[in-house]
């Protein structure tokens, strides 16, 4: 119950923070469609069933709409129609190890939140994350694609080693796991117009979650607080700004 009610008021403060007042429902409509199904995923009460049937497959053959775009790690253990109970159609998936994102991700991204008017992002990082594990022990990325990855996640690990409580160990994967979330969900916002313009209009949030493996749980992380306004330059350094 504890949990639940923590859960609860982060979705609330998530959206208060993303979502403007006068946005329609379905972002958070979204958002509470996802914690409900990781609910009942948690408690084995799960309504939808894999295989599904010839009824359930015609019912989305000729068209799609999801609700959610998932942008989760392509671990085994992750899948996000699973561990959020939800069926054919609901969710548009991109998996990528390390849930990173590069303009391929993002085109997927908002090819669905344009095409398919959906209202919700969530940036889904997971507990062990192998590929984050790998950034924080690697002493150099290796060579090739694999380092492109490492490469990626190496700013968030450096975030983590600054902001971390205990810089060390396994704390700091688990801090540089969830700063690995919060660097994919800046990057979308800076990096495409697109999606920063949806979010501006009230007809997109995105969100960030981390799956527990030992739990089935997904935490979903506070909004991050708002970036410090720049304080005025003195005037002398203003003045000597402008003349350059
Ligand atoms: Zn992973």
């Amino acid at each position: 119950m504890r949990n639940l009610i923590r859960e609860t008021l982060i979705l609330a403060t998530l959206l208060a923070a993303r979502v403007p007042a006068a946005a329609p429902a379905p972002p958070a409509q979204a958002l509470a469609r996802l914690a409900a199904g990781n609910r009942r995923y948690v408690a084995h009460h799960a309504r939808h069933r894999i295989p599904v049937n010839a009824a359930e497959r015609a019912r989305v053959a000729q068209k799609q709409k999801p609700f959610a775009i998932v942008l989760a790690c392509s671990d085994s253990r992750v899948v996000p129609e699973l561990i959020f109970d939800q069926r054919l159609g609901d969710l548009f998936i991109i998996r990528v190890a390390g849930n990173i994102t590069d303009p391929v991700v993002l085109g997927s991204i908002e090819y669905a939140a344009v095409q398919f008017g959906t209202p919700l992002v969530l940036v889904l990082g997971h507990q062990r994350c192998g590929a984050v594990t790998a950034a924080v022990e690697a002493k150099e990325p290796p060579a090739g694609n694999v380092g492109a990855i490492l490469r990626t996640i190496g700013p968030a690990v450096e975030r983590a080693r600054t902001l971390c409580p205990d810089p060390s160990g396994p704390k700091l994967v688990e801090c540089a796991i969830q700063q690995n979330i919060r660097q994919a969900e800046r990057h979308l916002l800076d990096n495409s117009p697109v999606l920063a313009g949806l979010v501006r209009a009230g007809r997109l949030v995105v969100a960030g979650g981390e799956y527990q493996l030992d739990t089935g749980r997904v935490s979903f992380l506070p909004p991050e607080p708002a970036p410090e306004p720049k304080a005025p330059l003195p005037p002398s350094e203003a003045k000597a700004q402008a003349a350059r």
